[in-house]
């Protein structure tokens, strides 16, 4: 296909472009993957993203326990870019979409401008759900951002300095009790990290306190963790939790979160058999939110505009090819899309919510502009599933991976899939450089237990809720 030959450098130049221009709104794994296949295509492309960075959001983790700089998982999207930008055919402005105009094809950004497109593709990710209790968001950060993740490595860290500072034996509990909602893969991982850096990081380096004795519990509300997993991987999960040394409470329904701990239901089942539910009220200074994901909100924008359906969680239900029967020319990928796989066209398939999916959606939905732009039809997506993994802390990880092109699925825990995790892990990094850091950091850790990113900046003072958190008493205990 022959490149366009004004290469363009404003995103105003569209209406008098030779070519069609596609704006890719979001650069995380479906937008970079569809900027990439379309910069060989003879079209402008013009990426616009919020932050200024690409994240790779599976070690976002390592970021919030302080194992690893943010600068390892993230890069700038203008310098992975660059040799397509250097071709002259893409443009990266970074800026927050706030809506879309379909009546005039434009996407509307946050300072009112209006940027026109021939073709769109949304990749704008999912955002956390408090299900309806947003109050929640200032007490249980969640994670999905750096942003968010600097928030938990402060709060947490925090929490111990605030408990080798109080005196009061009762009133230093809290501070050493750490709550995580949701035994998803986030959680898990949350939840094994902070119970390795009570128990081998931080326990040398405090006079007061011991930090062996922090409490990380982690609360589900349903019958297991990890719920996507089989029965046995899930079962294996969790006992690897309990030997990290959390505290697994499944069945625990959260009715509230202050800022002085955790409130949640469980059913209690007597030796007689009855049963019926009791309220709990746990104090903790640290609780961090795992439970909920919504998609972005400019799914439901679009489904305002064009009329297009979404599911509960706010994700567009996108056609065969993932655009809108309405309107062929938008696209939706990677998170924000109610996708199915039509690897078998008589039984299509979900879409998991995961990055192999939106990087396959992102590909797909540029190769089908590509091929309408030829004349030819869209294809309907394919997805190719590899399998699933979740790290729970050293040496403790579970898998379950499909053999490519068979229906064989091997299953594995432990050591083993530990160490698979990692080599995966590393492997998708973007970058040599994040490649050999987060491997010598991972060695290094592994070797001496320390995490080297532990600095954070803003102290508790600057916190609201850590400060009311000192300054008020206790809250009384729930009625029972
Ligand atoms: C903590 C965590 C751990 C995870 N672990 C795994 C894992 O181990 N394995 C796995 O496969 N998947 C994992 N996932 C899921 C995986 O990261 C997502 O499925 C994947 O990132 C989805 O890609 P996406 O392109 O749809 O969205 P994202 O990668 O989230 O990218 C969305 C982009 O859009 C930008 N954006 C959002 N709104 C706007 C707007 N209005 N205007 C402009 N830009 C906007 C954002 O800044 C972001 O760059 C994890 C997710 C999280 C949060």
């Amino acid at each position: 296909m022959n490149r366009p030959t004004n290469a363009i450098s404003t995103p105003d130049a569209a209406k008098t472009s030779a070519v069609p221009r596609v704006v890719i709104v979001g650069c995380g794994f479906g937008g970079l993957e569809a900027a990439r296949v379309l910069s060989k295509a003879a079209v402008e492309i013009i990426v616009v993203d919020r932050t200024n960075h690409h994240l790779f959001q599976p070690l976002l983790y390592q970021v919030a326990t302080a194992g690893l700089p943010a600068p390892a998982i993230a890069g700038p999207i203008r310098h992975i870019l660059r040799g397509e930008i250097a071709r002259g055919n893409l443009t990266v402005l970074m800026g927050e979409v706030m809506s879309i105009d379909t009546a005039s094809n434009c996407v509307v950004m946050d300072g009112g401008e209006h940027l026109h497109f021939d073709h769109l593709i949304l990749a704008s990710g999912a955002t956390h759900s408090y299900f309806g209790r947003d109050d929640w968001a200032k007490y249980a950060p969640g994670l999905k951002t750096l942003g968010d993740a600097f928030t938990i490595r402060r709060r947490v860290l925090t929490a111990f300095e605030q408990a080798e500072r109080e005196t009061d034996l009762a009133k230093r509990e809290p501070w050493l009790t750490f709550a995580i909602v949701g035994a998803g893969p986030t959680g898990v991982e949350m939840a094994g990290t902070l119970s390795e850096i009570a128990q081998h990081t931080l326990h040398a380096e405090f006079r007061r306190i011991d930090s062996r004795r922090a409490r990380v519990i982690l609360l589900e509300g349903a019958a297991k963790v990890l719920g996507s997993f089989p029965d046995d991987l899930s079962q294996r999960a969790k006992e690897q939790l309990v030997d990290l040394g959390v505290e697994v409470l499944v069945g625990a329904k959260v009715t509230n979160i202050t800022a002085f701990g955790i409130h949640y239901d469980m059913v209690d089942v007597a030796a007689d058999g009855t049963s019926q539910t009791v309220s709990h009220f746990l104090p903790s200074r640290t609780v961090i939110w795992a439970a909920g994901v919504a998609a972005s909100p400019l799914g439901r924008s679009l489904a305002k505009s064009t009329g297009c359906e979404v599911d509960r969680a706010g994700r567009v239900i996108v056609q065969p090819e993932l655009n809108l029967a309405s309107h062929p020319n938008i696209y939706v990928v990677g998170d924000l899309a109610s996708a199915k796989s039509y690897l078998d066209p008589k039984n299509p398939t979900v879409v998991p919510g995961v990055s192999p999916g939106a990087k396959q959606m992102g590909r797909t939905a540029a190769k089908n502009i590509i091929r309408r732009l030829q004349g030819k039809e869209a294809g309907a997506f394919r997805y190719l599933d590899y399998g699933a993994l979740a790290t729970i802390g050293r040496r403790a990880a579970i898998a379950a991976v499909d053999v490519p092109f068979t229906s064989i699925k091997i299953k594995f825990s432990g050591l083993s899939a530990w160490l698979f995790w990692l080599f995966v892990h590393v492997y998708f990094l973007i970058g040599f450089r994040n490649r050999m850091l987060v491997f010598m950091d991972w060695a290094w850790a592994y070797f001496t237990s320390q995490r080297h990113a532990r600095i954070f900046i803003a102290p508790y003072l600057r916190d609201t809720h850590q400060t009311v958190a000192r300054s008020e008493p206790p809250a009384p205990p729930p009625p029972v």
